[in-house]
């Protein structure tokens, strides 16, 4: 691990003053991805700036949804009574994620930030283009079971490892950001980005931008909601694959219907035109697997994460049946 200077920031703005003086300086929230990532040598910051003491915390309801601080922890979040009953897929979602140790250092925007677990990003012995822009891909070729099936790139094929980010895609939550030029909004779907020619950047934060919270507005889809996850283990395992499903059913047929998968690209992977497909439509197993085929058009794999190509869509019709009751 490389020598590193440490701050402890009062006020979101000294925070934010800390990162835009230092090019090197990052937050330090729960840390439990960047301390892994320092250990590694992957993470070479040279000052942690300690977020932990602001007040960004809490969960609370607003006229149109929830607010839910940036410092809110994994499990505080899971087990609140409020995310529980209006959100159940977030909270399904978080607890599907990591481990009960894990979640309880765990924040809501570390969540956003942790990284990819590639393991030939963390091998600082292999050739990647996230860890060290132009020098290749060892995934691209090599064991790429746990890698991406769609929006990948000839750059990186690595995929996003959170649960919490695919709930609250499906979900339309809305991210406030603090910065050197003030605070404004992002849409979650907007938040990561697909590799490209850039797979060093993760997200579309500016430099020195702190997320603050997250707001999610009500639905009516809390009653039919679903997270499934795929993976190796009962628990504490990244997913091979994930799907978030929430559907607003009145007798009988589909009004709106909410679908996002993980464990399947650089961001968590809206299925935009399968929602299409299912509204209006009855919430029947035949329209399910319909909505699965549309959602696959494009998946390519890239070898040992073939099987993802028929796992998916069987994923994506039973979570949809769990979601519905069917
Ligand atoms: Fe690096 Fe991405 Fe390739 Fe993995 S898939 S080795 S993260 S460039």
């Amino acid at each position: 691990m490389n020598q590193f200077e440490y701050t402890r920031a009062n006020t979101a703005q000294a925070a934010v003053n800390a990162l835009s003086k230092e090019t090197g300086a990052v937050f330090l929230a729960g840390g439990t991805n960047l301390v892994d990532l320092m250990k590694r040598g992957v993470s070479q910051p040279t000052r942690l700036v300690d977020i932990n003491g602001l007040p960004m915390d809490k969960i609370e309801q607003t006229a149109t949804g929830l607010r839910i601080g940036a410092l809110a922890k994994n499990a505080d979040v899971s087990e609140h009574e409020l995310v529980k009953k209006h959100f159940p897929l977030l909270s399904m979602a978080f607890k599907a994620g990591a481990s009960p140790q894990l979640r309880n250092m765990a924040t809501v925007g570390g969540n956003m930030m942790q990284r990819t677990r590639c393991p030939y990003f963390y091998d600082t012995a292999m050739r990647c283009n996230k860890r060290q822009p132009g020098s290749g891909c060892d995934a691209i070729g090599g064991y790429n079971r746990m890698h991406a099936i769609f929006g990948a790139s000839e750059q990186c094929i690595a995929v996003h490892p959170s649960d919490m980010c695919v709930a609250l895609t499906a979900l339309d939550a809305t991210i406030t950001i603090s910065g050197p030029k003030g605070e404004r909004k992002m849409a979650f779907g907007d938040f990561h980005r697909l590799p490209g020619a850039t797979p060093d950047k993760d997200n579309n934060l500016q430099k020195a931008e702190l997320i603050t919270g997250i707001t999610i507005p009500f639905n009516k889809l809390s009653a039919n909601s679903h997270y499934l996850k795929v993976r190796d283990r009962a628990s504490y395992a990244f997913a091979l694959v994930s799907v978030a499903a929430a559907l607003d059913i009145r007798n009988g047929v589909i009004q709106e219907a909410r679908l996002a998968m993980g464990g399947v690209a650089h961001k968590p992977w809206r299925l935009t035109e399968a929602e299409k497909a299912l509204k209006g439509k009855a919430a029947d197993l035949q329209n399910f697997k319909e909505a699965a085929r549309i959602a696959m058009l494009g998946a390519k794999g890239y070898g040992y994460n073939d099987f993802k190509l028929k796992l998916a869509p069987n994923a994506i019709v039973e979570g949809l049946k769990m979601a519905g009751g069917v």
